[in-house]
């Protein structure tokens, strides 16, 4: 296994991560009621997903 010769500085380990950070999360709007949404998820507000209902309490059969 290939040992790092020398021990990475505290400027060199912050250097690296300094361009490592979250990113916003992906805003859409629901189909069915408009309302924004994060994608690929059942909505908030109505619970409907792809225009089907996805949460059983919100499903009417
Ligand atoms: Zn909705």
């Amino acid at each position: 296994m290939a040992v790092p010769k020398k021990k990475t500085s505290h400027q060199k380990q912050h250097q690296r991560r300094a361009h490592w950070k979250a990113e916003a999360q992906e805003i859409g709007t629901c189909a069915n009621c408009a309302a924004p949404k994060r994608s690929h998820t059942a909505c908030g507000g109505c619970g409907y997903y792809r225009g089907r209902p996805a949460r059983l309490k919100d499903a009417v059969i």
